[in-house]
């Protein structure tokens, strides 16, 4: 049974998916992270390799995909004409050369790559990950947790008789949805609770954090997830498919950031990417879909032209190019992926 927060975010998931089937002029952004098969993907970030190739190919054949820019562009013109999809992936992981990308050239498929250019070879660099590998995969844990937090403070947490996970409560912990389901039990409970206490850090701050939960967790899982090293994001942005865009150097969420830590960190991103890629940069993603009041004029001041969000919908004409909508694509059934793409280009 659903909490009632639950019930109505599902029914307002519901009314914004209606809105979706429905010819109408602009376009449409997907929004992706990793291509990769994953044990556990609370925030829905990962796409099956076989699930993105057959999406890709189904796109391709529309014949009106594009970059996020180039959507802009579309948009700014007046959309007039065919709306157009664009695809874009955040962060900046490895696997988005590594397997993202042949599938993408397979395809002929041009997408845009928003980097947070502070993780640029540093294979710590994710902390969200740490968190629900350790969370959610871990089958045995410490029944208490207790971290020193930088500001002095004690976090402390207890996952009681979940501590020792049977095969039932993995997969149940596998295969949850951290914005879509409650919480469940303890396990889910205290990563929520981290989440909320990692997020606002300064970068090296959370990196201490992390490895004392490392170090009580004992786990010994390799990194499956890393972002590229410089050498490979350059690379990466050498390929004509490739437009890269800004995601602040350290990942920052701006809706909480001070006006001048969030304009050196737009800024900063920018500069580093610049030099690392030899592209111009031109769009930008909020990091976790966050914006404060004046994110939208510190973006258009470090000279990018468009933005986009996590907020759920399609692009419209008129639509703020400092604000635009995206579709986030998890684990999205391909029949569902297939119709809101054909309601969106009608033939
Ligand atoms: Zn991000």
């Amino acid at each position: 049974m659903p909490s009632l927060r639950t019930h109505l975010r599902l029914q307002r998931m519901k009314l914004a998916w209606q809105s979706l089937f429905a010819p109408k002029p602009g376009g449409m952004i997907l929004l992706y992270h990793r291509v990769q098969d994953v044990a556990s993907d609370p925030w829905r970030m990962a796409v099956r390799p076989e699930d993105f190739d057959r999406q890709m190919a189904f796109l391709a054949r529309l014949g009106t995909a594009c970059t996020v820019s180039g959507l802009a562009d579309h948009l700014a013109r007046g959309a007039t004409g065919a709306p157009r999809i664009a695809v874009s992936f955040d962060d900046g992981y490895l696997d988005n050369k590594e397997v993202a990308l042949p599938i993408l050239e397979r395809h002929g498929v041009p997408a845009s790559f928003y980097v947070t250019s502070g993780a640029i070879g540093r294979d710590d660099a994710f902390w969200w990950d740490r968190l629900h590998r350790i969370l959610l995969e871990e089958p045995s844990l410490p029944r208490e947790l207790e971290l020193q937090l930088p500001s002095g403070r004690r976090f402390t947490g207890s996952l009681g008789s979940e501590a020792e996970a049977g095969q039932k409560l993995l997969t149940a912990c596998r295969t949850w949805s951290a914005d879509l389901q409650p919480a469940a039990g303890p396990r889910q409970r205290l990563l929520l609770a981290l989440w909320e206490e990692l997020a606002p850090l300064d970068p090296e701050a959370r990196r201490r954090v992390v490895q004392d939960l490392d170090k009580w967790s004992g786990s010994r899982r390799p990194a499956q997830e890393r972002p590229m090293r410089p050498d490979e994001l350059r690379e990466f942005a050498r390929s004509a498919l490739v437009e890269i865009g800004g995601h602040t150097r350290n990942h920052i969420d701006l809706s909480r950031a001070a006006r001048d830590v969030a304009a050196r960190e737009i800024a900063d991103d920018r500069d580093d990417l610049r030099r690392m890629t030899g592209q111009e940069l031109r769009s930008f993603a909020l990091p976790f879909g966050r914006a404060g009041g004046d994110t939208a004029e510190l973006i258009r001041q470090a000279g990018y032209t468009s933005a986009t969000t996590s907020r759920f919908g399609r692009c419209a004409p008129g639509s703020s190019l400092l604000h635009l909508p995206r579709i986030q694509i998890g684990e999205m059934p391909f029949k569902q992926f297939q119709t809101m793409l054909r309601s969106a280009v009608p033939a």
